[in-house]
């Protein structure tokens, strides 16, 4: 069992490999503080969705370690080690059901006022409020009558009812308007706060205000640092 986490992650002479002989990573070091934003770039199959998909386990490494807290998350279950992690995908998944319910699926425990307390919080409450039933709207789960900014928005809310100590998002790439964006861009400040975080970044506003920018290319990490210092 994973003991509850604060959020420390460090990546150790990381190797991998999808098929035998042909390495994917090479050699990945990097340690993310509690609270830290990590902002991942880098061209199209550079290793970016395989970084993040390691935290959370979905493969075996071949060699190096992956630490959480400190821990080898080797040494854990899986489902311990994932009831701590968001991960937020790009096609953001909704379920045919209201949104509502779409929201509340980050934990089934919560109240309506804390459904929308949440949605508040990251700045999907006003287009909420402006479908034709509001909470009761129903949606489906091609996620039709929602733009990929408007679904990004309420996996925000989702994940902020779950509370998770590491975030995990990639970032909707498809255009999105430039007051959806700003939407975007305040509701992940708010749900950032307190939690570590990979952000695999499309949009320069994440990349300017995450704490750690990461470059990655043909596996390697190129170069790190703040927005100011690349
Ligand atoms: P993009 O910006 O296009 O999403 P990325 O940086 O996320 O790219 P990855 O998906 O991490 O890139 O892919 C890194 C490399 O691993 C690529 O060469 C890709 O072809 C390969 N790869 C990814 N997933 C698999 C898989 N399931 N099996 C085999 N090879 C894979
Ligand atoms: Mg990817």
């Amino acid at each position: 069992e994973m003991p509850p986490i604060k959020g420390e992650v460090e990546f150790s002479h990381v190797v991998f490999s999808y098929e035998p002989g042909v390495r994917i990573l090479n050699d990945v070091n990097f340690k993310a503080n509690v609270g830290d934003s990590f902002a991942i770039v880098g061209p199209t199959g550079a290793g970016k969705s395989t970084i993040v998909n390691l935290i959370s386990r979905f493969y075996n490494i071949d060699s190096g370690k992956i630490l959480i807290d400190g821990i080898d998350i080797n040494s854990v279950t899986i489902k311990s080690l994932r009831k701590q992690m968001g991960v937020m995908m790009q096609d953001s998944f909704i379920f045919s059901g209201t949104i509502m319910d779409n929201i509340r699926y980050g934990n089934r425990e919560a109240s309506d006022e804390d459904v929308i307390r949440a949605a508040k919080t990251v700045c999907a409450h006003d287009f909420i409020m402006s479908m034709e039933n509001g909470y009761q709207t129903q949606v489906n789960e091609r996620g039709s009558r929602l733009s990929a900014g408007q679904r990004q928005l309420i996996s925000f809310a989702r994940a902020l009812l779950a509370d998770p100590k590491i975030l995990i998002l990639d970032e909707a790439t498809s255009s999105i308007d430039t007051e959806t964006e700003l939407l975007l861009q305040q509701g992940l400040q708010e749900l950032l706060k307190g939690r570590t975080s990979f952000i695999i970044a499309h949009r320069l506003s994440t990349i300017k205000s995450s704490s750690c920018i990461m470059y990655i290319d043909q596996g390697n990490i190129l170069e790190k640092g703040t927005h100011d210092e690349l």
